[in-house]
Parts: C-alpha cells; sequence; structure tokens
C-alpha cells in the first residue's frame, strides 16, 4: 500500500492528448483517482457532468472562489476552470494518489503550495500535428481552435519547469512512459 500518497500534474497544450493519456494510464495504474475539476465551460456532446467535469455557472463558480474552496483554479481560453480541495483531500486521505488534468497556471499554483507534487507535461510531436487534432476531433470552431493553437505556443515555453515530458507521438507509447514515470515516484516513497 502506498503510505505517502503522491499527487500527479499533468499538463499540456489542447490536443496534445491528456485526456486519452490519462483514461488509459487510470486503467492500468491501481488505487490512483483523477481529480474533476469544477469548470464553467459548456459541455461538450459526449460529455457527462460529475464525470468529465463538475459544469456550473459563473455565478456558482464564484461562490466557490468565496468560500475558498478551490486549490487551485484559473482562466484557460476564456472560461473558469478549478481543482476543489474537498476532492483531493477525500482521495489522498483514502489513500490513493490523485491525478489532476490542468493548465500551466494550475501547474505552477499547486507546485507552490505542494512542492512534492510531479508535474508532468504532455507535448503533440509537433506543432502541425496539433493542429491535426484539434481540428479531427471537431470539438472547437475555428475561432477556438485558432485560441487554443496560439495558447499552446505560450504552453510549449512552460514546459521546462516541469518534473517531466512526455512526447505523444503514439498513446501507447506515451501510456507506458507515463505508467514508468508514476511507477518509479511510488517505488521512492
Ligand atoms: P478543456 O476545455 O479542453 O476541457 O480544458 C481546457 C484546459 O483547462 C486544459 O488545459 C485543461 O487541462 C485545463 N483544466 C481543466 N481543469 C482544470 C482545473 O481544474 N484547473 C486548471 N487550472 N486548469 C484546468
Amino acid at each position: 500500500m502506498d503510505a505517502d500518497p503522491k499527487v500527479f500534474v499533468i499538463s499540456g497544450p489542447s490536443g496534445a492528448g491528456k485526456g486519452t493519456l490519462t483514461t488509459e494510464v487510470l486503467k492500468r495504474v491501481p488505487s490512483l483517482a483523477r481529480s474533476i475539476s469544477v469548470t464553467t465551460r459548456r459541455p461538450r456532446p459526449a460529455e457527462k457532468n460529475g464525470v468529465d467535469y463538475y459544469f456550473v455557472t459563473a455565478d456558482e463558480f464564484r461562490e466557490h472562489i468565496r468560500k475558498n474552496d478551490f486549490l487551485e483554479w484559473a482562466k484557460v481560453h476564456g472560461n473558469y476552470y478549478g481543482t476543489l480541495k474537498s476532492i483531493v483531500e477525500k482521495e489522498l486521505a483514502a489513500g490513493k494518489d490523485v491525478v489532476m488534468v490542468i493548465d500551466v497556471q494550475g501547474a505552477i499554483s499547486v507546485k507552490k503550495m505542494m512542492p512534492e507534487a510531479v508535474l508532468i507535461f504532455i507535448k503533440p510531436p509537433s506543432m502541425e500535428e496539433l493542429r491535426k487534432r484539434l481540428k479531427e476531433r471537431k470539438t472547437e470552431n475555428e475561432a477556438e481552435l485558432e485560441r487554443r493553437m496560439k495558447n499552446a505556443e505560450a504552453e510549449m515555453k512552460l514546459a521546462k519547469l516541469y518534473d517531466f515530458v512526455v512526447i505523444n507521438d503514439d498513446v501507447n507509447r506515451a501510456t507506458d512512459e507515463l505508467v514508468g514515470i508514476i511507477q518509479s515516484i511510488r517505488s521512492k516513497s
């Protein structure tokens, strides 16, 4: 059993494959829980409240800020996203390690508060490939896609602040690498 619960933070540009890789990692690594974030973004067609995110109004989000409920929160691509302290604390108290899939601003806040948190940055193989993946997933309109591409350039420059960088050139290979990182960190406790 893991005597010393760990926090893993996964970031990377929109379309780099953080969500897919995290889902794959969760299937393979026992006692690891993803913290479900709160967002003011509108749900995409396949997304479910309480599974992908807790979808809230701007007023509800502000109320969480006022009550100091967030471990971290940030405005990303024009919407608000935050990690609830209560969710992370509950998983850690149950002896699970927690993985947060959050943006670079959130990752930096978490590292300040929890220096032991392990930060992992997921990079696409190239910016052309990132654009192709964003186009193919068809969840963003043209303007939103351009906004995400522009943000990606800035986010990529912050990869150097992370403990590990994984290039998502192939889902199986990148999953293996992520699982290896998590297992090696766990084996140190
Ligand atoms: P998306 O709208 O594509 O689901 O997410 C947009 C960005 O917000 C991604 O970089 C995602 O990792 C980030 N994000 C999701 N949840 C949180 C959160 O709780 N906090 C922060 N800071 N970023 C988040």
